[in-house]
């Protein structure tokens, strides 16, 4: 018999310092608390992101003494994965379960030569964008440092057991934040993870091979470019406030001139030759026409942008249809004149419900139903209780 879920309960009620929740810096001050060298936390964060050991026993160059006091004081949980999807294009989909009432969902898209992985930032999404499948669940709650860490530590130790057996699944090169969520809304845990990431202890991934998306937060642009090396991605979808304000309601309160104020100030902190990727989905009849095009180009410095055009991706209870394939060329044609370096995404793992877009996993929203994700049989409803009860 399965037992009623706790309610109010979200946390996961394990004693013990979480490691996976520090970058080194972090690492350095809980080791110093305990009174030990600062060179432990490297050795720990190389254990743990590098050679995916989670048991203290086995970190064979502490001190038994220091195995043995982590033991007792520390630990290193990761979340369960509920499920794996795999698209008929080798995309990976994976939903993980961080708590009783929440699930989110991490994608892997291996392409010739690279690997991306696409991480969640939140349960759910407070943003209400208008096109968007993760807004339509509402919000839940920020990911912690460990749980968004733990998509790429999960998804590593996969793809290189799948290795093992003699496939080849791709390894992840780079990370972007385009999962559930909106990290700027998250920041200190997304700063931190990130630099988990970039850290050569740990995954050593070139900044510009990890990249946060934002729909807009200014003041956090601006914290990026100061605190952190990563590249940045900016979910612009329209060239006037009027439609903005409708599609990505934060314009409202970060209109369009501010937004690109902002982005021109973070590439001031960059070295010559970085870029911003402006992202805009391509909406049947809504932001598609020349005058679109022509806007954007007005908007945009070819030299400071990249612009990556995104098929609509639909979704039950979607209001809007895909730009159709000529107005789509048509676009990127115009960009592409005006010397903008221009992409359009291919859609991938549509067919597991894994495209930009379609993330749903599962969101306990404060006075919201439990919602469920498509994929029945390996979800549960309020009413059945947590999974693995
Ligand atoms: N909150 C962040 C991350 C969101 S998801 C942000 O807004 O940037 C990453 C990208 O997918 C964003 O550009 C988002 O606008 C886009 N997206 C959302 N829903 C989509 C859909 N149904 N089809 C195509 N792209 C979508």
């Amino acid at each position: 018999m399965l037992k009623p879920a706790p309610l109010d309960t979200d946390a996961q009620p394990c004693a013990g310092i979480n490691l996976l929740d520090f970058d080194e810096a972090g690492l350095v001050a809980v080791f110093e608390g305990l009174g030990e060298r600062p060179f432990r936390a490297t050795q720990v964060l190389k254990w743990i992101h590098q050679q995916q050991v989670t048991e203290f026993a086995a970190m064979t160059n502490l001190s038994k003494v220091l195995r043995a006091r982590l033991a007792e004081s520390a630990r290193i949980p990761l979340p369960e994965v509920l499920l794996e999807k795999v698209s008929a294009d080798g995309t990976r989909k994976w939903v993980l379960s961080v708590d009783a009432r929440n699930r989110i969902e991490t994608v892997f898209i291996p392409e010739p030569g690279r690997g991306t992985l696409c991480v969640s930032s939140q349960v759910g999404c407070a943003l209400d964008c208008q096109f968007c499948s993760t807004a339509k669940q509402g919000f839940s709650r920020n990911l912690s440092t460990a749980e968004i860490i733990s998509q790429l530590w999960l998804v590593n130790q996969r793809l290189g057991a799948l290795e093992a057996e003699g496939a080849d699944p791709g390894r992840v090169t780079n990370v972007v934040f385009m999962g559930m969520g909106e990290p700027m809304l998250n920041f200190e845990a997304v700063l931190a993870a990130s630099n988990i990431m970039l850290n050569d202890n740990a995954y050593g991934l070139s900044r510009r091979r990890v990249t946060v998306s934002t729909a807009g937060v200014v003041p956090k642009i601006d914290r990026l470019a100061s605190e952190s090396g990563v590249a940045l991605a900016i979910s612009l979808h329209a060239t006037t406030d009027a439609l903005r304000d409708t599609i990505v309601p934060i314009n409202r309160k970060y209109p369009l001139g501010e937004l690109l104020a902002a982005c021109n100030r973070f590439l001031e902190q960059r070295p010559k030759g970085d870029q911003i990727t402006y992202e805009y989905v391509m909406l049947d009849g809504i932001n598609d026409s020349r005058d679109d095009a022509e806007r954007l180009v007005r908007l945009l410095d070819p030299h400071k942008s990249k612009i990556n055009l995104i098929p609509f991706n639909p979704f039950p209870q979607a209001a809007y249809t895909r730009s159709q394939p000529e107005a789509i060329a048509a676009f990127q044609s115009r960009l592409q004149a005006a010397g903008f370096v221009t992409t359009v995404r291919k859609t991938r793992g549509d067919d597991i419900d894994a495209a930009c877009g379609q993330l749903v996993g599962q969101v306990a929203a404060r006075g919201r139903k439990w919602r469920l994700a498509a994929d029945a049989g390996t979800h549960r409803t309020a009413d059945s209780g947590p999974v693995g009860a």
